[in-house]
């Protein structure tokens, strides 16, 4: 059984449709994916129709932004109740503040001589997400002929740190751990050490991260190399978390990440399931399950 717990649609910044990138993890040869769009849930419903057409499991997600001590860390809400008030507002936030920062992009842009970085022209590339990303500014800057892909975008422009970046809102981590859990979905940390984070999440920041509710830890991912994995597995190991693993595929929008590329042990999904109904909530997974 295989099984992708960490993909992005067109709905924040992937590049296919909800239908679509379900439709190429079953051609994929998948049993289960899970849908991951950045802080929204609008592409579940689209999503589980899809897998219900494509005999494929659908665990449906959200891969939500959030801080600890200072560094963005990405936080995977499997199986939450989507119209809880409090995860609903707080997800609220995030798309606010995620909107609020486009203008000031775009003007960073057309300020270092790209007079084309406009509302009207992100609108073109990005459609009508409501998560907007820097991905989709990278997307526009691909468009303009000032890059050639979203990985030149971000190393020249759109990292942290760089000309045309703009912090934005994130929800705080432990916060967000207990919100989550509140609506009874199961929080896994993603990718814990890619993009800097490594140095904030250490052995003692899973152990509280844990009391505070975490239920697991995202280890099989391209962001970690093989030493990474294996330490990352000993520490899940001694505070019993569950180990996932996933593509954290964006369709064209990030090159290696091909659905399936790194799967999770059906005993571990079997786990997050499990917590999800002890929860009681009323998010199931579409189709098989293991
Ligand atoms: P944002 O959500 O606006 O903070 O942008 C972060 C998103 O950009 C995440 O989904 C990352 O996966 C994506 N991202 C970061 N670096 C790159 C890169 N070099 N190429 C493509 N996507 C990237
Ligand atoms: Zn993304
Ligand atoms: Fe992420
Ligand atoms: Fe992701």
């Amino acid at each position: 059984m295989r099984i992708d717990l960490h993909t992005h649609s067109r709905v924040s910044d992937g590049t296919q449709t909800p239908t679509d990138l379900v439709r190429a993890a079953a051609d994929a040869g998948l049993d289960v994916v899970a849908i991951t769009d950045h802080d929204i849930t609008a592409g579940w419903a689209e999503a589980a129709e899809a897998a219900e057409d494509a005999g494929i499991g659908l665990v449906r997600g959200i891969e939500i932004s959030t801080r600890y001590r200072g560094s963005a860390v990405h936080l995977l809400a499997y199986l939450p109740d989507p119209d809880d008030p409090m995860l609903v507002a707080e997800l609220g936030r995030i798309l606010e503040g995620r909107g609020a920062r486009v203008p000031a992009m775009l003007a960073r842009l057309r300020a270092l001589g790209h007079p084309g970085a406009t509302e009207e022209a992100l609108a073109e590339v990005a459609g009508d997400t409501e998560a907007t990303g820097r991905p989709h500014v990278a997307d526009l800057l691909v468009r303009l002929g000032a890059v050639t892909d979203r990985d030149e975008a971000f190393r020249r422009f759109l990292s942290a740190g760089g000309p045309a970046y703009v912090d934005r809102y994130a929800a705080d981590l432990t916060d967000m751990i207990g919100i989550v859990t509140r609506a009874r979905g199961v929080p896994v940390v993603a990718h814990p050490w890619g993009r800097g984070s490594a140095d904030v999440l250490d052995r003692s920041a899973f152990a509280v991260l844990k009391e505070a509710g975490l239920f697991g830890v995202e280890v099989d991912h391209l962001d970690h190399d093989p030493e990474q994995r294996a330490r990352l597995r000993e520490i899940a190991a001694d505070l019993d978390l569950v180990v996932t693993g996933s593509s954290d595929h964006h369709g064209t929008g990030k090159t290696d990440h091909d659905l399936g590329c790194h799967t999770t042990d059906p005993e571990q999904l079997a786990r997050i399931i499990a917590r999800a109904a002890e929860l009681g909530s009323p998010t199931s997974v579409v189709g098989a399950a293991p």
